[in-house]
């Protein structure tokens, strides 16, 4: 059955013209859909009564099933949905003081093999539909809001959960449209985020886009040797590929605008002084200015060979990329306790 919820407003006032409908229609189910967030044909009153049993028949407004809910002692929350073809789908909800952040994800497992995290070990299950990953959002913004309940205006998203987004890019792209769209979830492009562990044919499409949200690349290692164990992606597309397109991006930004390497800090492995310097040599190499380096201490696992670094050697880390003159922040780990942290999304029902 179509999902209507991964139909842009176009799509939908086909269907209604193939219904013999007036094209507002359109309009009435996407405000229902996406606006309040309502999950079922028949809540949406303000089409008619036979209208909407006519969709709940040929169609359907949701397709995944929240199969737990795991809430972290820091008030993180992980949602382990099902796909209705089994496939599952984790998204996280992150509060901070004064703004939210949700964690998407863009596919069910991930077919990168990052030897330090843990989704990789689940390998690629399936590419999510546009339906997926905008349903997502709604799932997360009515269990925190009530369906229908106002989105503060500082909510963040971030496409950092499952998957490879620039492997799909195609459904996400089209389905951050529709999260952004004003009648819609009203989610502006400036306050989402795509993280790559580096598609590069997919950096260069994506600078080219008229509409785009910010990028942030997963390095991890500034050099070729340390890239190819811990990300062999890096085989496929080496750091000067990399190093490259980030730059042809980087011309693309407007104005004020930045965007990000994640480094993922990994004790004793791509943690000392000597990385930091050859990570700024880097940049500099490449004249990369209006870049920020997010550094994410290593969030363990019984199956991951890693082990997080001590406080001191991330702070010396930070040091070192700051007395060179390259931003820095370090990033708190979220909800470690429940598996909802960074590279920790692998299915698992229990919260250990
Ligand atoms: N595939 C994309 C999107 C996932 S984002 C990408 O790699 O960018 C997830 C982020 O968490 C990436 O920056 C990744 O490097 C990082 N990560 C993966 N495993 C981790 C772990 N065990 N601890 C901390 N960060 C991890």
């Amino acid at each position: 059955m179509p999902h209507l919820t991964g139909f842009p407003r176009a799509e939908l006032a086909e269907i209604f013209s193939e219904l013999g409908e007036p094209p507002y229609r359109a309009d009435q189910l996407f405000r229902g859909l996406h606006g309040r967030r309502q999950q079922s044909f028949d809540e949406i009153t303000d089409l008619p009564k036979a209208l909407r049993e006519h969709l709940s028949e040929m169609a359907t407004a949701s397709v995944l099933k929240v199969e737990s809910k795991y809430v972290s002692r820091d008030g993180t929350r992980r949602f382990l949905m099902k796909t209705h073809d089994g496939f599952p789908v984790e998204t996280v909800y992150i509060p901070t003081e004064n703004r939210d952040t949700i964690c998407f994800s863009s596919q069910s497992g991930c077919p990168l093999k990052c030897d330090f995290c843990l989704t990789a070990k689940l390998g690629l299950l399936r590419n999510l539909t546009i339906g997926e990953i905008v349903e997502q959002i709604i799932i997360v913004l009515n269990d925190v809001y009530g369906v229908g309940g106002e989105t503060p205006h500082g909510t963040n998203l971030v496409a950092m959960g499952a998957g490879e987004p620039f492997l799909n890019f195609e459904n996400l792209i089209r389905a951050i449209e529709m999260i952004s769209h004003k009648d819609g979830l009203f989610i502006v492009y400036s306050r989402i985020t795509v993280s790559t562990a580096g598609i590069v044919p997919k950096i260069y499409e994506f600078a080219k886009l008229e509409r785009r949200p910010n990028l942030a690349i997963s390095l991890s290692a500034p050099t070729d040797e340390m890239r190819n164990i811990l990300m062999p992606i890096n085989k496929r597309w080496k750091i000067d590929d990399l190093m490259q397109a980030a730059k042809a991006f980087e011309k693309t930004l407007k104005r004020g605008e930045r965007f990000t390497f994640e480094y993922v800090l990994l004790g004793g492995v791509n943690d000392g002084v000597e990385q930091a310097r050859a990570l700024a040599r880097l940049l500099a190499k490449y004249d990369l200015g209006r870049v920020k380096i997010n550094l994410i201490p290593h969030n363990p696992a019984e199956q991951l060979d890693y082990h997080p670094p001590t406080p001191e050697q991330v702070a010396a880390f930070k040091n070192e990329l700051e007395s060179l003159g390259v931003s820095a922040y370090v990033r708190t780990p979220r909800g470690r306790d429940i598996y909802a942290a960074c590279g920790q999304l692998a299915a698992k029902a229990g919260t250990h």
